[in-house]
Order: structure tokens, then sequence, then C-alpha cells
């Protein structure tokens, strides 16, 4: 197993053998949908703004569960001791946001969309919408939960994936593999978060104007076997959704978690991808992580080293008693702070035992330290086992390892700061180095540039939803059911067979699938014998390319596109001149097609009237030998204007002309 480096490309996987990995991975689609106003309170959704009214500081505290227990992800955000303020702009929020009131009914609206998306997905539709509370403690929901409810369980969806994993090989074979189902698990609609502004040492800032607004949560099952399927699914998920017209669009509507595990690893959570083409590579390093954690536990297990025999002496630095040099060590002595060690007997060696591309175990522990104990200035933490980015000066390491009588074999570790910081510190050192011994901890992930992921925090326990006592549940009558699946949209894989049905190339169907002019590509299909794949390109191809040159061709209406192709059909104008007079129409409103042509001189010209044109360019070329990339550029200049001389009947002149040359 060869990992490449991180900074390659962020959309190569890494080159392992997936199936004999056990690779197994799951997804978490959360979108906003479209609604005037937030799930449970009347102020508006999608307002988003900087400006400030009112700030708002709390602290939160874990409670004792129904089962008497505190949910570990808990603990873990009460360790961090930290201090949340929330900017409130008084035109996107209330009190209810900040759990000064009651929540008002939910948007039934909301509740159809959410519906309508649930049955898209094959889910079997709940009886009655019970709201519960999602305990939520990292302060980006004031309340300390997120009200969420079920509305649809069990659906599927058909899934073709173009990367079944090859026995034996390592890479994605380039044969589709069969239809198959990837099952839903739940459709929920749940209230947004805050957006967070920053997070620095113990204070975290929150804006409220995105909390509460309505978002859909689908949940798959863990069925994904390939880095690039995982991609493919998210793809799917995201048409299905975008079929409905009623999601969010742009930055911050989506928000994607992906779950991965592998044989003897744990499910962790990627938490927050923006975009899809990045999952393969997030997930593959997540598989090789996890793969090397376990290489890891066996490590320390054929050493001796257990949870319960792990062995550790705790020792102060005092300024007194050592002098650092190493500017970060030096500093914090000068600043008074607390510098401390802990020595670890038996494990040289292993925390520059890589886990990701580029990245040690020593980083999974400085990882933990960063959140847990807000020691966030990287790098927060120096070792003695190696000369990298956490390496003292050589004369520090041997003082180091004097003063805290290391002997070979051992390995000590430096934090500095606060007092009660190194304190959580020390402790979340030693919690990763136990969790190591055990193999792959259950935690959420941050996605980093290049693919490769940081510690966020502790998986929340099974144990955080809870009933919301505030909320009466929605009944979902059979009407309602009825109404709804009765106007459901044309799902997309049905929409790209129908396409694919029209002989329309699959990289055309997939794009022409949630096109807003789906339905003018087929009126116009119908009404002109005009072949599929040209009409697609200029209704996708043509108009981008307008919008890219600032027009508008958005203003041009559906009779007008239809005029344009009943033109192409009857041979009045030729389609190598579409794509320039779309883009002079998407700027010039009221000009019709004809006028455009004529005034461009891109009317076609009868065969008696272009044929001397092509032959006195082709004189220009005698002296050289006709090679294809002066055919190129022979046909560049005889479409200028475009769509005078038929492209293709010119193509086979010249080909012909090439042939006869070279007899
Ligand atoms: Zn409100």
């Amino acid at each position: 197993m060869t990992p490449d480096d991180p900074a390659n490309n962020p959309y190569r996987i890494l080159d392992l053998d997936y199936q004999a990995l056990g690779f197994r991975c799951g997804l978490e689609v959360h979108h906003q949908i479209l609604t005037e106003r937030k799930l449970f309170c009347h102020c508006p959704a999608g307002l988003y703004s900087t400006k400030v009214d009112a700030e708002v500081m709390r602290h939160m505290r874990p409670t004792l569960s129904e089962l008497g227990e505190y949910d570990p992800c808990a603990l873990m955000e009460f360790k961090t001791k930290k201090e949340i303020v929330y900017l409130l702009n008084k035109e996107s929020v209330c009190t209810y946001e900040m759990d000064d009131t009651p929540p008002f009914p939910i948007d039934q609206k909301a509740v159809d969309i959410a519906l309508e998306i649930a049955m898209l997905f094959g889910c079997q539709i709940v009886g009655e919408a019970h709201i519960a509370r999602k305990q939520y403690l990292d302060g980006s929901i004031p309340t300390g939960f997120q009200r969420t409810t079920l509305v649809g369980v069990s659906g599927s969806i058909p899934f073709t994936s173009h990367f079944p994993p090859a026995s034996g090989g390592t890479k994605g074979g380039s044969t589709t593999a069969p239809e198959r189902q990837i099952g839903i698990i739940q459709l929920g609609l749940e209230e947004d978060a805050c957006r967070e502004v920053s997070d620095m040492r113990h204070e975290v800032q929150f804006r409220t104007d995105r909390l509460g607004m309505p978002l859909i949560e689908v949940v798959t099952e863990s069925v994904l076997h390939h880095p690039y399927e995982v991609a493919e699914a998210g793809k799917l998920i995201s048409q299905i959704l975008r079929s409905t017209g009623k999601v969010r669009r742009g930055i911050g509507s989506v928000r994607q978690d992906v779950n991965v595990s592998v044989t003897g690893g744990t499910r962790v959570e990627i938490k927050g991808v923006p975009r899809i083409p990045l999952f393969p590579r997030l997930v593959s390093i997540e598989a090789y992580r996890q793969k090397r954690l376990l290489d890891l536990r066996d490590e320390l297990k054929r050493r001796g080293i257990t949870e319960t025999s792990l062995e550790f002496s705790i020792h102060e630095m005092p300024a007194e008693r050592i002098h650092f040099r190493t500017p970060k060590l030096a500093s914090a002595l000068e600043r008074g702070m607390r510098i401390a060690a802990v020595r670890i007997p038996g494990i040289q060696g292993l925390l520059h035992w890589e886990v990701q591309p580029g990245r040690t175990f020593a980083h999974e522990i400085a990882g933990r330290v960063r959140v847990i104990a807000c020691l966030d200035e990287m790098p927060n933490l120096f070792h003695t086992d190696t000369d990298g980015e956490f390496s003292l000066f050589p004369e520090e390491q041997t003082a180091v390892r004097v003063m805290t009588g290391a002997k070979n074999g051992d390995v000590v570790i430096i934090l500095w700061g606060p007092d009660e910081d190194v304190t959580t510190g020390i402790n979340e050192v030693l919690a990763r180095i136990r969790e190591a011994t055990q193999g792959v901890p259950s935690e959420t992930r941050q996605a980093r540039k290049g693919g490769w992921t940081d510690f966020e925090r502790l998986l929340p326990g099974p144990n955080r939803m809870y009933p919301d006592t505030d909320t009466p549940p929605t009944i979902v009558t059979p009407e309602r059911v009825k109404r709804i699946r009765d106007s459901l949209p044309e799902p997309p894989w049905s929409r790209r067979e129908r396409l694919r049905g029209t002989g329309l190339s699959d990289a055309l169907a997939d794009q022409m699938l949630l096109s807003p002019f789906f339905d003018l590509f087929w009126n116009i299909r119908n009404e002109t014998k005009l072949s599929a794949n040209r009409i697609a390109r200029v209704l996708i191809q043509d108009i981008r390319a307008a919008r890219r040159h600032g027009g508008h061709p958005d203003r041009i209406t559906d009779d007008a596109w239809r005029k344009l192709f009943a033109h192409l059909q009857c041979g009045e104008l030729n389609w190598e001149a579409v794509p320039q007079l779309v883009r002079i129409r998407s700027r010039r409103s009221g000009a019709d097609w004809m006028s455009i042509a004529t005034k461009q001189q891109m009317l076609p010209l009868a065969e008696n009237d272009w044929q001397p044109i092509v032959d006195s360019a082709l004189n220009l070329q005698t002296r050289t030998k006709f090679k294809e990339s002066r055919i190129r550029w022979l046909m560049g200049q005889l479409q200028r204007p475009p769509g005078r001389i038929p492209a293709q009947r010119v193509a086979e002149l010249l080909a012909q002309k090439v042939r006869d040359n070279h007899v």
C-alpha cells in the first residue's frame, strides 16, 4: 500500500483494494427546502445578513439522559468550556430561536415538501409526524437540541454503479454493474443550525439567520462499496432532490455527511462535505486511515500495551528548571504559562506512524487536544519521537528526556497553555493513546483541503433523541398523501430512460435531466425531426456559453426557441450559426433570428456560391501537405462568419483532399 502525496489533486483516490478492506459507506444529505418561513416560527427563511442588532452569550452544560447517563459527545462539549456568543439580526430571528418562547405550529408547507421528497425516495409515509429533540451541544443551536421529525422510513432508489469493486483489482472498473437498490433508512424534516462565524480558544460566535430554517435529511444504508460509487450515489440523491424544484440552491444550502467503515474498523462520520466531487478522495483516505489505525492497534498489542496496562508519568517543566529555545515554548514561559510533559513507555516510533498521507498518529493526538482542550494554535504539542512539525531542538529533547527519566523506548509529549487546559490536554493525549489500543475511535471528522480529515468531535451516543413535549404531532391523512402522490414529479431515472430513448448521449441526458429546458426539449423534439443530441447541445452548451459571455439567454422565449429550430429544420439556417446567433440574441432582445443572421452574413449560401470560397481557400494550401491541424485551421477560416457554408460537406471535401494527397 503506497499512499500518494497529499498535495495531489483533491479528486484522486488512493490505490487500495477496497473490496479486500471491506469498505462500506453511507450518506446523510441535509438539504434546505424552499419555504418562506422558518420551521417553527414566522421568521423569514433565507434572509442572510451580516448586520448585528444584538448579542447574546450562553454556556452549555450536559444533563443526564433518560437512562441516567451522560452522552459522551455532550460531555466532550462541556469539557471545552466554551463561551457561546450569538449575533442577532432582528429581521431574521425572534424569541423562539433564542429559546425564550415555545415553538409555533410546524410549517405545513415544509411538511408537504418533506412528504413529497419522502415519496420520491420510495419511503413508507408515517401516519403521524412526531417532533423529537436531538441533542446538539456544540452551541450551534441555543436550545441545546434540534427539533426534528421523521416523515418517511424504509425507502429505496434504483442505482447503477459504474464502479463495481473489481474482484482482485484495485481500481474501479469501467463496466456498468447491474441496477440495484440503495436503501433509504429514513427521511427527516428538521431545523437548520446557526452559521459559525469564528471559533478561537474558549469563544465561539454564531450568526442566527440560518437557525430554524427547514431542511430535509436523507439517510442511506451503508451499501456503497467503492469511493467513486459514493460520489455517484450523492449525485443521484441530489438529482432527486432538485427534480422537485423545491430545494434551495447555492452555497450552504446542502451539507453532506459521509459515513465510512472498513472491516474491523468503526463508523466514522466526515461532516459537512460541501461538494460531491470531493467524496471519493475523502472516503478513500478515511479507509486508509482506519486500516493504518488497525495496524497500529496490532503493533501496540505486539508490544504488550493495552488500554489498562498503559503507563505514564506527568512532569512539570517550570522556567527555573529548563530553558527552551523552541520559539513556542520560549514564549509560553515568558507569558507565565504552564508547560507539562507526559512520559509514556514503550511507544517509541509510533507517534510518526502514518495514518493519512502526510499525517501521523501525532496529528490524531494533536487534533483531540486542539478541539477538547481548546489549545488551538498549531502545532499544539511537541514530542521526542521524530524530527518533524512536532519536534524540539535536539539538546531540548535530551534535556526533557533526562528530566522525565525517559528510557529507551519511551516517548515524552509536551503541552503548554493555561493550567486547566494543559490538564485537559494531557488527559486527551492519554485517552487517544488508550483508544489506539482498541483500533478506530467513533468520531466525526472535518474534511480538509487535499482530502485528509481532522478530528471534530466524538460521535454522539444513541440516546441523543427524546420526545418534544412542546409540539403536537402532525396527522398525515390518506387524503394528504394522495394529493401529494398524484402530483409527484417524474423521478430522474425515468426521465433519463426517456431521454436515452431519443438517442441522446449519456452526458447530455444527465444534463438535460434537470434542465429548466427539459419540457422545451420534448416540444421541439416532437415538432421537428432534428437530432436529439443537436437540440440538447443548443439548449445546454450554447445557452451556457451565451451566459458566460454576459448574455441573458433566459430572456429568449419558448416560442423564439421553437422558431430557431423550425428555421434549422427547413434549412433557412445552418447549425454552425447557432452558437453565435444565441449569443447575439441573448444580448439583444427584440431582434429575431433571421434578421440577426442576415445582418451578420450568417445565412446559408447556395452551393454555387460557397464552392468558389472553398476552392480559393484550398488553393492557398497547395504548397503544403494537408495535415489534420491544417484542416482544422482551414475549417475555422471558412466559418467566419459561421453558418454560410455547411461544415460537414466541406469537411468531407477536405478529407478527400487529404486522401488524394497521400496517394
Ligand atoms: Zn423566529
